[in-house]
């Protein structure tokens, strides 16, 4: 667990799992990898790592989940943080140990409950939405249960003694005044769970358009896109919907994820409640067209969408190191710019655009 963390999005980190494997263009410089390399030589850490990265430094695929019971999300210090599950893995990797996936949303009710729903803001980010819908699509009634059980003999509750997890968690979380029955009521309360965030990465409009939907079709407290690194333009506005998605309508077609509407301004799902975007750091970093990111914001802005702006990564649209080494097959920027973009380094190369900082964050 992090109780501070440099990604600017998040006020702390906390992983019960590390490991993964690529799975798009956006993790062909993945951090979590290059960390995992370095902490797998590390003399306290190499046993946590071991075996998921190979000599080379590259993911093996292995998920190694056997953490104490202090890196569970409710255990996490404090209140009213952001919290970053898993930023280490994806969750949702097919790989990712079933138990382990249960016991973290366990966690996570656990936090919810605990501080009466004053607790923290948990937030977990997917490369695989597919999975994540289908591991909701069991539903609250089948989940609520299994997130109880998932919770007996580690969550304690009281003195330990006179009441298991499952049991505190079915009896204690329905506020008096709810008249329905008894499932229902839970459901009402704790259903999609108040302080999980669900997101999912995407890097160009290809991966938008085939991974947006099943994050749209997930329950969650609110749904959010990362696009970073940003390796093309994205219109959130337009996104391919396959065919026996939108509710009533037979055919695909486009949706404007940042409003749930059809082309022809009908509802469908609910939209994108916060759009991230940043670009790629580290050695091998590709650069991003200014462009892309002003129409971002500019849909976002729009569609009275928090926009978030992370960084523009090791390639900033000015040079602001002085070295002045253009890179030659960035895409033109805006009339206006040099031309190219500049590889000033993270450090340099900041976080505002046209002069001003994105911070934006639902409420
Ligand atoms: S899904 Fe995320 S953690 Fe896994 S390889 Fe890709 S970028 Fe890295």
């Amino acid at each position: 667990m992090a109780t501070t963390t440099r990604i600017e999005w998040a006020d702390a980190t906390t992983n019960t799992a590390v490991g993964c494997s690529h799975c798009s263009p956006g993790c062909d410089h993945c951090y979590a990898e290059k960390f995992a390399h370095r902490l797998s030589k590390h003399p306290i850490a190499a046993k946590v790592y071991a075996g998921v990265v190979d000599e080379r430094g590259k993911w093996t695929g292995k998920i190694n989940s056997n953490f104490s019971e202090k890196m569970y999300p409710h255990r996490v210090p404090g209140k009213g943080k952001r919290v970053f599950v898993g930023s280490m893995t994806d969750i949702f990797h097919p790989n990712y140990p079933a138990e382990n996936r249960d016991e973290l949303f366990a966690s996570i009710l656990a936090d919810y409950i605990f501080a009466n729903g004053h607790g923290h803001t948990f937030i977990i980010l997917t490369k695989r939405p597919q999975a994540m819908e289908e591991y909701f699509a069991a539903g609250p009634g089948t989940l609520l249960r299994r997130w109880g059980r998932a919770g007996n003999g580690w969550i304690i509750v009281g003195d330990g003694d006179s009441e298991t997890f499952e049991e505190y968690a079915d009896g204690q979380t329905i506020p008096q005044e709810m008249t329905s029955t008894r499932d229902n009521l839970r459901q009402d309360y704790l259903w999609p769970l108040p302080n999980l965030w669900l997101g999912v990465t995407v890097c160009n409009q290809a991966e938008a358009d085939a991974k947006i939907p099943a994050l749209l079709a997930t329950p969650a407290a609110k749904r959010f896109v990362s696009i970073e690194p940003m390796l093309g333009p994205v219109d959130l506005t337009s996104i391919d919907y396959p065919s026996g998605r939108i509710e009533g309508a037979e055919e695909s077609g486009m949706i404007d994820a940042l409003r749930g509407l059809t082309m022809d301004d009908a509802p469908t799902h609910p939209a994108l409640d916060w759009v991230i975007c940043g670009g790629e750091t580290g050695s091998g970093a590709r650069p991003m067209n200014p462009d892309w990111v002003r129409s971002l914001r500019d849909q976002c802005q729009e569609a009275t969408v928090p926009f978030f702006f992370k960084s523009w990564g090791e390639w900033a649209p000015d040079c602001l190191c002085g070295t002045k080494k253009p890179h030659p097959e960035t895409p033109r920027p805006t009339p206006g710019h040099m031309g190219c973009m500049f590889k000033c380094g993270k450090a340099n190369s900041g976080r505002s655009i046209d002069k001003r900082t994105w911070d934006e964050v639902p409420q």
